[in-house]
């Protein structure tokens, strides 16, 4: 079963647009066309913060971050914060009982500003900096993921008694993008299982006086569909705490079973099969602990963008239509300074004429962005209405990971609000970038 399923009460509410699954569950459309999310028409929030604006619907992070509880009770679910990291979703991760992941300083003073208690943060990261794993120390973080020998020395002389993971390659391809795929061999993250590196940093982790070491961790890419390949992953790494406990007589707790789950952002993509993967797993791990007669660890798994991208919408104005000799180009007030995804992952989106209605048959346009190269495209080969104009809104879904975390300056555009809806009622998680903002650190001449 797939989050949408998992959700039922949210389910029926959004049968109505053509894509449920790519849209917040609180997402209406009234009789006048106006899409609202949350309670709140998307048309309104552009009046009152501008465009473009990224909306985050609270009660759909809720809601994923419930589904992943329930179908994984007795599984810890960590948020990979680098997905989308404000205090606001921190807060709302804490209340909904999740762990937290996090990869740098940054990172981690967010999570602290938000009160997020310190030990359910995992830190990690293949080239962490001094200033990462001090902030980390004397945070108090929960566990740390160790990804390199030098780190292992790095922390160790730092620490006293940290929990640490070590991050191990499984040699498994999750069939993902090249620049999301983490899991197979000869790459810069982990310690690589096929050439005994794994091994040898268990070692070295074990004789590291600063360190305690409490299990393994994996982490096979993102937008990862097949559950098998999760599956192979799991029983490759039982096989290495099998081998933890006969080479040392360690047996280590914990297995993170790391690899982002794949969210749909076009019609018709599949979303993953969730209850499938709890099933399938942890049946995995069980079995092969049985017939090792080592004791199940206890799991973790590490969801970022399955428990925020839904929950995202941009909104864009129009600034101009464009007839070129082919296409239509409809270019608005953002691009690849707030959505990085299409230049980077080749990442596909969806795109919704919101604020009026119209009766003009649609027609196939491309929407781009300001910016200052060919390649700032949003949508490609989208339909909206003919009568598509300047100054009219469009929204795009599934925005909530990596597009405010991915966010940048480009040709020094200040980045856009975040602004979380809930029951009728917007609120200002992070306000709009301004040039005063730009300018502050721009501070020699
Ligand atoms: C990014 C990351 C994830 C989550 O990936 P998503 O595709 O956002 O779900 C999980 N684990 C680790 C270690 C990560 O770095």
């Amino acid at each position: 079963m797939t989050l949408t399923e998992l959700i039922p009460s949210l389910r029926t509410s959004i049968d109505r647009l053509p894509t449920p699954a790519i849209w917040p569950a609180t997402t209406r459309i009234p009789p006048t066309g106006d899409l609202s999310v949350g309670g709140v028409a998307l048309a309104e929030l552009a009046g009152r913060f501008g465009t473009p604006t990224y909306v985050v619907d609270e009660a759909q992070v809720r809601a994923n971050c419930r589904a992943y509880r329930r179908a994984l009770p007795d599984v810890e679910i960590a948020y990979a914060g680098k997905a989308f990291l404000t205090r606001g979703v921190v807060g709302w991760i804490a209340e909904e009982g999740l762990a937290l992941d996090v990869c740098s300083a940054g990172e981690l003073a967010v999570a602290m500003a938000a009160g997020f208690p310190a030990e359910r943060v995992i830190l990690h990261g293949n080239a962490k900096s001094p200033d990462d794993l001090k902030a980390a120390m004397q945070a108090g973080v929960g566990r740390v993921v160790v990804d390199s020998l030098d780190e292992i020395g790095q922390l160790g002389a730092l620490a006293a008694a940290q929990p640490v993971l070590i991050r191990v390659t499984p040699g498994v391809d999750g069939r993902t993008h090249a620049a999301i795929a983490t899991g197979v061999e000869d790459q810069k993250f982990g310690f690589s299982l096929a050439s005994g590196g794994a091994e040898e940093a268990v070692r070295r982790a074990l004789a590291e006086p600063g360190l305690r070491l409490v299990g393994l961790h994996c982490h096979i890419g993102s937008q990862i569909g097949r559950v098998a390949d999760f599956e192979l992953a799991a029983r490759r790494m039982v096989d290495l705490l099998d081998r933890v406990r006969r080479e040392h007589g360690t047996v280590l707790p914990q297995l993170n079973l790391g690899g982002g789950h794949v969210v749909p952002y076009l019609a018709g993509e599949a979303e993953f099969d969730l209850s499938g993967f709890a099933d399938r797993v942890r049946g995995a791990v069980n079995y092969e602990c049985a017939r090792r007669g080592l004791p199940a660890p206890r799991l973790t798994v590490e969801p970022g963008r399955s428990l925020v991208a839904r929950a995202g919408i941009t909104i864009y104005r129009v600034v101009t239509v464009k007839h070129g000799t082919h296409r239509t180009f409809v270019a608005v007030d953002g691009g690849m300074s707030d959505n990085a995804r299409p230049a980077l992952y080749g990442a596909k989106y969806a795109v919704r004429l919101v604020g009026r209605g119209s009766q003009v048959p649609d027609t196939p346009v491309t929407v781009v962005g300001r910016h200052c190269e060919a390649g700032d495209v949003i949508a490609e080969n989208v339909p909206l209405p003919g009568d598509i104009h300047a100054g009219d809104l469009l929204a795009v879904p599934c925005t909530g990971a990596y597009h405010h975390s991915l966010a940048s300056n480009y040709n020094m555009v200040g980045r856009p609000p975040v602004v979380a809806v809930r029951d009728g009622a917007p609120r200002l998680l992070v306000r709009g970038e301004t040039a005063q903002d730009l300018l502050a650190r721009d501070v020699g001449v």
